[in-house]
């Protein structure tokens, strides 16, 4: 007898769901028709010329001339990897900014890289402290990368990503931001800012399926991790061996491609260039304000200054006397909206609200005071 699943012989289906949690977010049709293509080979020509495109709107999206700019095949983690494991040498000194879990992560990369984590501290809730980055480096003039999350989105904190990256260049270090959260949402301008290398996720302000991690490196980290004497540890995420298929002139099998998964990050980001990113950043913004303005009369309070504040990412105080777990429940089950519960230090504490990408519509800012409004009372 063979082993046999005992589940019902159904396809599945799925709930439908405003997503206004952390991410992932709501994917408009139109992204999802074009998850629905015919799969074709990943070195068909009609895909090659579909993957130049794809590389045009992400440099679009970053603001940038990098040549090397592609969509990592993995979600955001594998973006954040793919950056430590190129540009961290054994013995090396990163100093990495930590006010939240993201920064945390990034500690650990370093320390798997067998790099030397210096950790800038900061309070949850708070943007990075250029005074402390600054004292570190003149503790360190040596550090060779400074990491930084530029969204923090488990605390819905902003940080100032164009003064770290100044700050950086001024002690000769590379850069690593990690834009998760930011792309597409709030202004991330890889070149004006002379970010080295920064990933991204597909999930949030680009609304597409998740994934897939856009990255853009800038040619010094071309050129360092092509001088580089030792392999990177990791073989999916080499850098050298990827460039041989995302890179400007070849196009060889490394491994095979999330072709439906691209076309759908194509369409999405086609979207994006068709809004228009100043468009896209106004939008969150005043989607962001409207909620505000709600959560005000419910008297609910924000986690983060105002003035660091993620227009993209509420967080909030949970109301005294209200259980996080019911709520969150019943905001899913009877009004199918799914807000985020705080993680690490604020679980229990905060609730985040997301309003990301295709997420970010006023009916949605709407949907949700209306179901906050019926579950609090
Ligand atoms: N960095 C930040 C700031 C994030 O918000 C996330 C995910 O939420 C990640 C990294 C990891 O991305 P993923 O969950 O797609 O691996």
């Amino acid at each position: 007898m063979l082993l046999a699943p005992e589940i019902t012989p159904n396809a599945y289906t799925t709930p439908l769901r405003r997503l206004l949690g952390p991410g992932p977010s709501d994917i408009s049709t139109r992204v999802l028709q074009a998850l629905a293509k015919p799969t074709i080979g990943y070195l068909d020509p009609s895909f090659v010329g579909m993957m130049e495109e794809l590389k045009a709107l992400l440099r679009y999206a970053f603001q940038t001339k990098n040549a090397l700019t592609f969509p990592v095949s993995g979600p955001g983690s594998a973006g954040m990897e793919m950056c430590f494991v190129n540009m961290v040498d054994r013995g090396d000194k990163v100093i990495v900014c930590r006010n939240g879990v993201f920064g945390n992560r990034m500690v650990e990369n370093v320390e798997r890289c067998g790099g030397q984590a210096i950790i800038v501290d900061d309070v949850w809730g708070q943007a990075v402290d250029l005074n402390k980055v600054e004292e570190a480096f003149k503790q360190y003039p040596d550090a060779k990368v400074l990491a930084f999350v530029h969204a923090e989105t488990s605390t819905g904190a902003l940080s100032d990503a164009r003064a770290l990256c100044a700050l950086a260049q001024r002690y000769g270090a590379l850069t690593i931001v990690d834009a998760v959260t930011s792309l597409g949402g709030v202004p991330v301008l890889a070149d004006e800012w002379g970010a080295d290398a920064i990933y991204s996720g597909s999930q949030k302000c680009l609304s597409c399926t998740p994934g897939l991690s856009p990255i853009t490196f800038s040619d010094r980290v071309v050129a360092k991790v092509q001088a580089r004497p030792q392999k990177s540890q990791s073989w999916f995420l080499d850098l050298n061996l990827l460039l041989g298929y995302w890179g400007e002139t070849t196009r060889t099998y490394h491994h095979t491609a999330p072709t439906n998964s691209l076309y759908a990050l194509h369409e999405a980001l086609l979207a994006l260039q068709q809004e228009g990113l100043e468009q896209a950043w106004a939008r969150h913004k005043s989607n962001h304000e409207a909620l505000k303005a709600g959560l005000a009369v419910l008297d609910i309070r924000y986690v983060v200054e105002e003035t660091s504040r993620l227009p993209q990412l509420n967080s909030i105080y949970i109301p005294q006397g209200l259980d996080d777990k019911l709520v969150r429940t019943a905001m899913l089950q009877e009004h199918g909206i799914e807000i985020g519960a705080g993680l690490g230090a604020l679980a229990g504490k905060i609730w985040r609200i997301g309003l990301m990408g295709y997420s970010s519509r006023v009916e949605n800012v709407v949907a949700c005071l209306a179901a906050l409004e019926s579950v609090l009372i």
